[in-house]
């Protein structure tokens, strides 16, 4: 059996020629022990990274990271990180090891890898090196800590969320004493930058195992986000509401399509509903202004964790209308279209969907509504019916030229857009002219 590239094949040769030893390792061996695509090979060896640079003197390589051992070397334009076999030391800021100490040594690098899937090594020659049993983990779907899990988190608390998003992408549950470390060791997650847990948070987010994820750890996302404290074990006291706050939104996000920014809105959509709690006489629980409410958490805690402006601008406006009806007709769906563009318009409907499908069972017929709405925004971008500026069959010269100045160039346009998507006025430009002269500028 041999799952190497030919570039992955040649670079352990070629250190093997030289006598050194050399083995793929990590994402790449688990990855095809599951079956999937490998995308990219990281090689260790005991090579030093001068050793390295040497046996591919006659490759292009890249100092990536010579204080932790790890040069680049491209073979046919493909990056390859080989990294020296290491030992990490004591962790005083729980992230960053004080020192990395070399070793010739596969076995004492195998055991400073963070899980037992990811701690399988493999060379055409020696086969696979296994000394956790990540092979079996890996068949039983199991993230297991390589040793004691608590000192392991405590070494680099970034590990917690790495095995929650190998968990939720793979499919796979956390064994219970990772699992208990992980609860126990959750206040180190704040030593970790933002843009790691960020990272870590949007691909866990994205995984196909992210209800059970979300509901099992919320404690541990209550350190990144607070307000998830408080929706866990939220009772709605609706009826719509079969779930607590919190596990309806980890139905809702599971619902979304694995996009990042639909998955974000789908986890913050209801964040701000246990703040905007009411009961009424009958004991029916409402949530007034909850939408704009989560729309400022989103904000507030995507601007914290350094999230990408395009980004977290999407997640603020879906959050902001995933509550607001839209209406099944033409003017009012040309007009969602106009304000929000088209894509976040069906990003909108998938994340409506979504929430419907973390409603009680009787309110899945909401459904047909969203299809006709994707049906009639569909039917108008096909007919490139008029429902933007750039459609419109005057621009701001047509209307200079008739006198018009600055603010008042925007207004008439988006005047006559109205006007058109009303179906007051034909979309041609002598005709919307005329409109313009005898509605708003009878004196011109
Ligand atoms: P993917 O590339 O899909 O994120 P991966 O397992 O390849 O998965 P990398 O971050 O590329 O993850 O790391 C490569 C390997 O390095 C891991 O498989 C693991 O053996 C080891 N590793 C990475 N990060 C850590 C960590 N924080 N603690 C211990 N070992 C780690
Ligand atoms: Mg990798």
């Amino acid at each position: 059996m041999n799952f190497l590239s030919q570039e992955a094949l040649f670079i352990i040769r070629e250190l093997e020629k030289n006598g050194f030893e050399a083995f793929a390792v990590g994402g790449c061996v688990r990855d095809y022990l599951m079956g999937t695509g490998v995308n990219d090979y990281d090689i260790t060896s005991n090579a030093s990274t001068d050793e390295i640079k040497a046996v591919f003197s006659a490759c292009k390589t890249i100092d990536t990271g010579i204080k932790h051992g790890t040069v680049t070397v491209l073979v046919n334009n493909i990056p390859f990180e080989i990294t020296t076999y290491r030992l990490e030391t004591t962790y005083s800021d729980n992230r960053h090891p004080d020192n990395v100490i070399f070793t010739k040594n596969l076995e004492e690098d195998l055991s400073r890898r963070d899980f037992t899937v990811n701690s399988i090594a493999y060379c055409p020659d020696k086969g696979f090196v296994d000394l956790y049993n990540g092979r079996d983990d890996i068949a039983n779907k199991v993230i297991r800590c390589v040793g004691n899990p608590e000192e392991r988190f405590k070494e680099d608390s970034l590990r917690i969320l790495r095995g929650l998003r190998f968990a939720s992408v793979l499919d796979f549950t956390v064994e219970e004493k990772t699992k208990n470390a992980m609860l126990s060791c959750r206040k180190l997650i704040k030593n970790i930058s933002k843009e790691r847990i960020f990272s870590e948070l949007s691909r866990l987010l994205c995984g196909k195992n992210v209800k059970a994820i979300l509901t099992e750890y919320a404690d541990i996302f209550g350190e990144i986000i607070p307000e998830i404290n408080k929706m866990k074990g939220f009772d709605q006291h609706n009826f719509h509401h079969i779930y607590d706050v919190l596990t309806h939104t980890a139905v809702v996000t599971e619902s979304t399509p694995q996009v990042l920014h639909l998955r974000l809105a789908a986890l913050f959509h209801d964040s701000g509903k246990p703040c905007c709690f009411s009961l009424d006489e009958t004991g029916t629980g409402h949530f007034y202004s909850h939408a704009s409410k989560s729309a400022l958490i989103a904000e507030k805690r995507l601007a914290d964790l350094r999230c990408d402006n395009k980004t977290k601008d999407a997640v603020i406006k879906l959050v902001k209308l995933h509550d607001t009806p839209i209406e099944e007709s033409e003017r009012i769906v040309k007009r969602r279209l106009a304000s929000m563009g088209s894509e976040l318009f069906f990003d909108l409907i998938s994340l409506k969907r979504a929430d419907t499908a973390g409603l009680a069972p009787e309110f899945s017929a909401r459904n047909k509504h969203f299809d006709r709405l994707e049906e009639m925004a569909r039917d108008i971008l096909e007919k490139e019916e008029c429902f933007s500026l750039k459609h419109l069959a005057v621009n701001g010269n047509d209307l200079k030229l008739l006198g018009l100045n600055g603010r008042e160039i925007g207004q008439g346009l988006d005047f006559l857009l109205g006007a058109v998507i009303d179906g007051k006025v034909n979309n041609k430009k002598e005709e919307l002219i005329a409109y313009l002269k005898s509605d708003i500028m009878p004196n011109l």
